[in-house]
């Protein structure tokens, strides 16, 4: 089971969450559940400030020491909450020893950055990874105030990563021998493990992350290393929705999905789960299952080998907004092997993420999608790659287009199903949306759709849903 930061966000929430392990602990006599969770709410962005303020000339220590003291009453004040009026009084003091020292450790480090003038990616992960040192230690205390043996443990421990600082990858087998000496025993005693998300460790034990918003990814990690039946995402939706329920009202909860649909939403941004979480679940067939906090009868949506099939063909569609739309193009490019592979290998050496990919199959011109702050960048790299081209008029252009979206409509049910494309493209024709470019993956899970990010965005999403999936109901 999985908390995410806004589940912790203060003791209150907290107290709710031990109550929810609580309840799962009760379930059945010989399964106990094993917890991780994120920082409380804000911490980590305090985390990243107090250690960018530690770099700032003279009067930085000073400043970033008085904002480890505001984190350190933060959490105390939350920890007073929840042992307040528990028996408890022994591990309290213990949970006080644990605090201080990690606080202790804190301001050590954000010294050493403040004296050397420098800020890693190595050390800004051993600062980012407190918040959830601190948070764990806070919800074994809640749990055991509630007369529930828990013990909280730093995934430093047990989950093994590469050293990529601040996009660790985990190692799955070295994680899965390290879960059964360090979780596995302690969750057979009936002792809920309350692990850190986030973060992990190198064969060498030093500290790594795994990118924003990687608890997610943590649980699935963990979840897998130690043979869970489920994997249990709680977050404050009720599962994944057929849509942004912002732009488009009629959207629901979906009950089910299969991993590669939820994959596929995942990515094209419904940001209910990191996308990389669905990775080590499918690895070790562990089904994954999304709940709401604060409406924990609701079932949420069980994501799994394969889902029900779907009463539609378009389970969902999501948009990714603020997104640009790079294109090479020439007459020249038309039957020249290896303009594809020069053009994406530019892009990788730049760091340049593309979203989303189309080519005409005249070959005179290439499109892809990319974030629209790698733009300048993006450029650069091609006009670059291809220097001696656009001086032969063989590449005519290397162009951008800002201000675009991908609309991606995602559904298992349209495998095979003939006429998918052409409802999507009429709904978005009576709308008068226009359609700047479109991809479907041969997978035939999803089909998308580059538009004008403006309110054609919110018009297509609705009626997209409207075509499919209300239509459906
Ligand atoms: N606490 C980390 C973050 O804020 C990880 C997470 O919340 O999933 O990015
Ligand atoms: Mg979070």
């Amino acid at each position: 089971m999985k908390f995410g930061g806004s589940s912790l966000a203060d003791a209150g929430r907290i107290r709710r969450v031990a109550d929810l392990v609580r309840h799962a602990a009760g379930q059945a006599p010989r399964e106990t559940p094993v917890v991780v969770v994120s920082a409380m709410g804000g911490v980590t962005d305090r985390l990243f400030t107090l250690a960018r303020t530690a770099l700032a000339g003279r009067t930085g220590q000073g400043a970033a020491l008085e904002q480890v003291d505001e984190l350190r009453r933060h959490h105390e004040r939350a920890l007073d909450a929840l042992c307040e009026g528990a028996a408890t009084e022994d591990s309290r003091g213990e949970v006080d020893v644990r605090l201080a020292a990690y606080f202790a450790e804190l301001r050590d480090i954000v010294i050493g950055v403040s004296l050397l003038g420098e800020l890693s990616p190595r050390s800004l992960d051993a600062i980012a990874a407190y918040g959830e040192k601190f948070s764990t230690l806070l919800v074994a205390a809640a749990l055991r105030a509630a007369d529930t043996p828990a013990e909280a443990i730093s995934a430093e421990d047990v989950v093994v990563t590469d050293a990529t600082f601040g996009n660790a990858m985990p190692d799955m087998a070295a994680t899965t021998r390290r879960a059964a000496e360090r979780v596995v025993p302690l969750a057979r005693r009936g002792v809920v493990p309350i692990a850190t998300g986030y973060i992990g460790a190198t064969p060498d034990g030093i500290t790594t992350t795994l990118g924003r918003n990687g608890s997610d990814y943590s649980a699935a990690i963990v979840g897998a290393a130690v043979g869970a039946q489920e994997i249990w995402i709680w977050t404050d939706v009720d599962g994944v929705m057929s849509a942004d329920p912002r732009l488009v009202p009629a959207a629901r909860s979906l009950p089910d999905l299969s991993y590669a649909e939820a994959a596929e939403l995942a990515y094209f941004g419904s940001r209910v789960i990191h996308p990389r979480t669905i990775v080590p679940a499918v690895a070790a067939g562990v089904p994954l299952r999304i709940k709401n906090t604060f409406h924990p009868a609701h079932p949420g949506t069980l994501i799994a080998t394969t889902s029900a099939p779907g009463s539609g063909a378009v389970k969902a569609v999501t948009a990714i907004r603020d997104l640009a739309l790079v294109t090479v193009e020439g007459l020249g490019m038309l039957g020249v092997p290896g303009i594809a592979g020069r053009t994406f290998g530019a892009l990788a050496t730049a760091g340049v993420n593309v979203l989303m990919i189309s080519q005409a199959s005249s070959e005179s011109n290439i499109a892809m999608v990319i974030a629209r702050r790698e733009v300048a960048a993006a450029t650069r790299a091609l006009r670059e790659a291809f220097a001696l081209e656009l001086h032969r008029h063989e590449v005519d252009a290397i162009r951008a287009q800002e201000g675009v979206a991908i609309l991606t409509a995602v559904g298992g049910g349209m495998r095979g199903t003939p006429g998918v494309a052409g409802r999507l493209f009429g709904a978005l024709g009576r709308v008068g949306v226009n359609v700047i470019a479109i991809a479907q993956g041969s997978s035939e899970l999803s089909i998308s759709c580059v538009v004008r990010d403006d309110h054609a965005v919110e018009d297509a999403l609705r009626a997209i849903h409207h075509e499919f999936v209300e239509g459906a109901l």
